[in-house]
């Protein structure tokens, strides 16, 4: 007997017929009336997939008695209530370490992409404006310091890439990671005083919620450039389309926002932004390592070896209790 499977919203083709092959696949993506498919199909349910952010909720748990796993597809997990999965001894997966590299890349391209004015001067040629006049000078990378939120997996992957670069780079985590060779700011608002570029890699949870405000924003200066590859829950999007506005700093790139997909018309209007629709892993290669690793776990935890990348707060073995 395969074991029945909640598919909670599409994912990648090759990952759904990997899941088909070693599992019942019950999609609730496909169903015209959600609750009645739930009602119907509930009690059989021993593993969740989490894919595009869809919410993962302590309401959806209760109604799936037999639940042992959710496995999210992506390495940040803020749509799944873990406090709930932790409760009630739910294992939840996540794909850390195979989008490490796609990401960064996304960030340092977006970095240039801000700096130099990469789309605006690529719609500048395309509108003819060329042959008129030259496009204006930009801002620049030299003599600029960095600052990243996060210096985790995709932080780290980022700031090897700015050595490469000749730009001075400095960090801000919870936890000082004495082996790094960048300056530490144990406070965000330090980070944006001693730097004119954040690029924020953090997770998106309760402890970084608007870490981004208008604060910080502020202390980051005329010249700053703020740059969101983790979620948009990390910075307070009102104060940052005030700023942007009131060049209070100088532009932003953002691949994430704080009601996906929304974008709110004031970012949009302004000239001073590059927006991304949250494509930071998005590549054949990646999302598809991203999909075996998601399926891997769940043949891994069905063949009882426990699971290959839990959450941190939902460690195999699991903490007596
Ligand atoms: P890691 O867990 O490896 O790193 C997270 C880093 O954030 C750590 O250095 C951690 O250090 C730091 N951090 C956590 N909480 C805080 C806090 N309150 N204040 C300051 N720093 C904090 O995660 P990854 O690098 O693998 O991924 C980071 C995030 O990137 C993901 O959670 C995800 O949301 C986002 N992401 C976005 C993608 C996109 O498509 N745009 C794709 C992939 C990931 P410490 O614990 O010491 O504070």
């Amino acid at each position: 007997m395969k074991p029945d499977v909640l598919l909670l919203k599409a994912i990648l083709p090759d990952t759904i017929r990997a899941l088909e092959e070693h599992f019942t696949l019950h999609r609730l993506d496909q169903a015209a009336d959600r609750s009645a498919f739930i009602a119907a199909v509930g009690h059989d349910i021993r593993a969740v997939v989490v894919g595009g952010q869809a919410p993962a909720t302590s309401e959806l748990f209760a109604q799936l008695p037999r639940l042992e796993i959710v496995a999210n597809f992506g390495v940040g997990y803020d749509t799944i209530d873990v406090a709930a999965a932790q409760q009630r001894r739910i294992i939840v997966t996540n794909t850390p370490d195979v989008l490490t590299e796609e990401v960064a890349d996304l960030a340092l391209g977006l970095l240039l992409a801000v700096v130099r004015r990469i789309p605006q001067a690529d719609r500048y040629l395309r509108s003819g404006a060329w042959t008129g006049a030259s496009f204006p000078l930009t801002a620049s990378l030299r003599g600029r310091r960095i600052g990243i939120v996060g210096l985790g997996r995709i932080g780290q992957a980022v700031a090897r890439r700015l050595d490469g670069f000749g730009v001075s780079i400095a960090y801000h985590t919870r936890t000082r990671r004495p082996n790094e060779p960048y300056a530490y700011c144990d406070s965000i608002l330090e980070l944006a005083q001693t730097t004119d570029v954040l690029i924020v890699v953090a997770p998106g949870n309760a402890s970084t919620s608007n870490l981004i405000n208008a604060d910080v924003l502020a202390a980051l200066g005329p010249n700053g450039v703020l740059i969101n590859v983790a979620r948009g829950s990390l910075v307070d999007e009102p104060a940052l389309i005030d700023a942007l506005q009131r060049g209070v700093i100088q532009a932003a790139g953002l691949d994430v926002f704080a009601d996906e997909p929304r974008v709110p018309a004031a970012l949009t209007a302004q000239d001073n932004v590059v927006l991304l629709p949250h494509v930071g892993s998005a590549t054949h290669h990646t999302r598809g390592a991203m999909g075996s690793l998601l399926v891997d776990n769940l043949i891994a935890w069905f063949s009882g070896q426990g699971p290959i990348t839990p959450v941190s707060e939902t460690p195999w073995p699991l903490n007596p209790g």
